[in-house]
């Protein structure tokens, strides 16, 4: 193409596109009715990224993750290197790139972090200064559609942060392009089955522009990519995916069984119902659609760690297998869309409950190492043959790049997009506290500006102190999201009990005139609970909590990988118990306090511990390295009864989180269960 050709082209993309004005920044996330006369509008929507800071606790864990391999990777991980094709230089031009920035982005910015916001802008800035002629973004070597998608959720993220006009331009361009080529090049491999993902952005960017072209986008990403809800309407991958049939497809070039049951996949899937729903209308049927979902991978491939296991297909029930880590951070992505779409209070559950426990749980303390695989029963971390589907032998060492680097790549966005999510705003103007943890947030409510500062230390306390400071007294509904857990929650305003719904699972409303100064105390009785898995087996909960018997972890170098090192983890006592305790008795669990530590999350002073008691069952052993299916049933021990101090999950990372039952045996032993006495 000629300099003359090109230019000339050019100019008639920016023609395209003249005309669409953005809207303003830092407004209350989308207002779909006004904006967006043909998509449906969510029930609430997230706040522009910079008005959540993170505070307390969650502070003092987003800089253990900048301090740590998030902060540091690009200086010796060579696929977000310098030489990374979406710097423009000759090395690693796919996934990891946008992977990275698509969590550092927002990690450098909710930090204020100038540093990091340089590390990240390289790529954007990269990205937004190399549009092709046709429209086509990112490294020339490869014309995927896939990494394309994520490099487009760091642009809107990125625009919400800073207002940047270039990135509706270069999205616009982009998105008429792909409208143009999508007919003779579809939708393949990893774009076929995350398309949902890119129609996220779609319809993020016709929020802001009207552009009518985009919903032609939308619906043809739609026809072409794989319909997740027929899959989970009849599903076909009940039980543990086969190593086997896998490769034996896959070498016969067929590639659907490799991608219906792989975990991410799944987990990325996890907002197509929300998006769909955006296009189509019918929130109730595409609400039930994402039910299922989530209904089916819990029964056919649940976790007590709130994940569904994935090594790196979908592996059935037994908490030995693993979860990969990209899926545990991808579904976390996907279910807070569900949640803003839905206004469903249980999502915000399921999104607690896996970032509490399977995301923390999966690295180690100071975040330099991460897990390709965890287990919910994971008694040691090293080279032995595992039960993995069609993942290798180093798949739950900790380390740089246990397996494959995807997860290295794509971790980062695990803790900043929950951080996002804390608050969202309502479509009646109002504010939503849709998650909890200690934060800031600086944004507008009825047309006024707010800041609103929230205290607590949950989920390991009971208590969320929020001070509401408005410029001036402002009337606006404020919702507050009651767990399914929290039965008898209470609410003060300024001290005084209020008569206010706190019913579980669903939001209370406060609809009032709120002052400078307003200080709402929310209590969440946290109560130890047990649910049931895999051979009956049961695991224990204290509000969004999950806990296991650590058996002691004796961590050894396996090799110096750069800046950090792989680790292999050895137990140093027992982890075969029983325990003593069922669904009657578990609400007499001892729970014992202490002061949350620096690390939260670390063995080194866990800041909650659950107390009770049990026996070893002799006949559980391990096998190669991995603890035997859990024992079905009840068990009888001869040993002796034991107090065990249960930690939470994420403090574990050697672990038994699924127990068998143990039956009361002599009446020594009965002593011991007045407490706990089980049915
Ligand atoms: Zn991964």
């Amino acid at each position: 193409m000629s300099i003359l050709t090109r230019r000339r082209f050019v100019e008639i993309g920016s023609a395209a596109v003249a005309g669409i004005t953005a809207k303003p920044i830092y407004s209350l996330g989308s207002d779909p009715e006004k904006s967006s006369p043909q998509l449906c509008p969510t029930a609430f929507s997230a706040l522009p990224l910079g008005q959540i800071r993170p505070a307390g606790w969650l502070l003092r864990q987003l800089l253990i993750q900048a301090h740590g391999l998030s902060g540091h990777l690009d200086e010796f991980w060579a696929s977000v290197g310098p030489e990374s094709g979406w710097l423009g230089g000759s090395g690693e031009s796919w996934e990891r790139g946008p992977y990275f920035v698509d969590g550092l982005l927002p990690l450098a910015w909710q930090l204020d972090d100038e540093e990091l916001k340089a590390k990240a802008l390289r790529f954007v800035e990269w990205t937004l200064t190399h549009q092709a002629p046709s429209g086509m973004i990112g490294p020339a070597s490869n014309d995927d559609w896939w990494p394309r998608i994520v490099m487009c959720k760091v642009l809107a993220q990125y625009h919400e942060a800073t207002g940047d006009p270039r990135v509706i331009t270069v999205l616009t361009r982009y998105f008429h392009y792909q409208l143009g080529a999508l007919p003779e090049r579809p939708l393949r491999d990893w774009g076929k089955f995350r398309w949902q993902d890119e129609l996220l952005v779609v319809e993020w960017l016709y929020d802001r522009t009207g552009d009518d072209s985009l919903l032609h986008l939308a619906r043809l990403l739609e026809r072409q990519g794989y319909d997740w809800i027929e899959a989970f309407a009849n599903f076909k991958h009940t039980g543990v995916t086969s190593g086997a049939d896998v490769r034996a497809a896959t070498a016969r070039g067929d590639r659907s069984k490799a991608m219906e049951t792989h975990g991410v996949n799944n987990g990325q899937a996890l907002k197509t119902a929300a998006v769909r729903y955006r296009l189509f209308g019918d929130q109730a049927n595409e609400h039930k659609n994402f039910n299922r979902q989530i209904a089916t991978l819990d029964r056919c491939h649940g976790m007590p760690n709130g994940m569904f296991s994935c090594d790196e297909h979908l592996a059935g029930l037994d908490p030995t297998h693993g979860t990969e880590l990209c899926t545990g951070v991808e579904p976390l992505e996907s279910l807070e869309v569900a949640l803003a779409t839905f206004a469903d209070a249980s999502i915000g559950d399921r999104i607690e409950k896996i970032a509490f426990n399977a995301l923390p749980g999966t690295f180690d303390d100071d975040m330099w190492s991460h897990q390709y695989d965890q287990q919910s029963n994971q008694i040691l971390v090293g080279l032995n043959s595992k039960p993995w589907t069609t993942n290798g032998p180093e798949s739950n060492l900790y380390g740089l790049e246990p397996n494959f680097g995807c997860c290295t790549a794509n971790f980062h966005q695990g803790w900043p997009k929950f951080t996002s999510s804390l608050w969202m705003s309502s479509r009646d103007g109002g504010l939503v506290a849709s998650l909890y943890a200690p934060c800031e947030v600086e944004t507008a409510a009825a047309g006024q500006k707010i800041s609103i500062r929230v205290e607590t230390e949950y989920p390991f306390r009971q208590d969320v102190r929020i001070v509401l400071s408005p410029e001036t007294p402002v009337r606006f509904p404020l919702r507050l999201r009651i767990p399914g857990w929290a039965h008898g929650a209470t609410l003060r305003i300024n001290g005084q009990q209020q008569a206010v719904d706190t019913s579980p699972m669903a939001f209370a409303l406060i609809d009032r005139r709120w002052a400078p100064g307003d200080v709402i105390d929310l209590h969440l009785p946290m109560v130890p609970s047990v649910s049931r898995w895999f051979n009956h087996s049961l695991a224990l909960m204290r509000g969004p909590l999950v806990f296991s018997l650590d058996p002691g972890q004796s961590w050894v170098k396996l090799r110096d990988r750069g800046l950090t090192a792989d680790w292999q983890v050895y137990p140093l006592k027992a982890w075969n118990y029983a325990l003593l305790v069922d669904e009657r008795s578990a609400a007499q669990i001892e729970v014992v306090e202490s002061q949350v530590g620096s690390k939260p999350f670390a063995a080194n002073g866990t800041a909650v511990k659950l107390r009770l008691c049990g026996s070893r069952i002799d006949a559980w052993r391990s096998e190669d390295g991995v603890a035997a299916p859990v024992p079905n049933g009840i068990q009888s021990s001869s040993l002796p009864l034991e107090t065990l101090d249960l930690v939470p999950y994420a403090a574990a990372k050697l672990r038994i989180t699924a127990f068998p039952q143990l039956r009361p045996q002599t009446a020594k032993d009965s002593t011991h269960s007045t407490r706990l006495a089980p049915s």
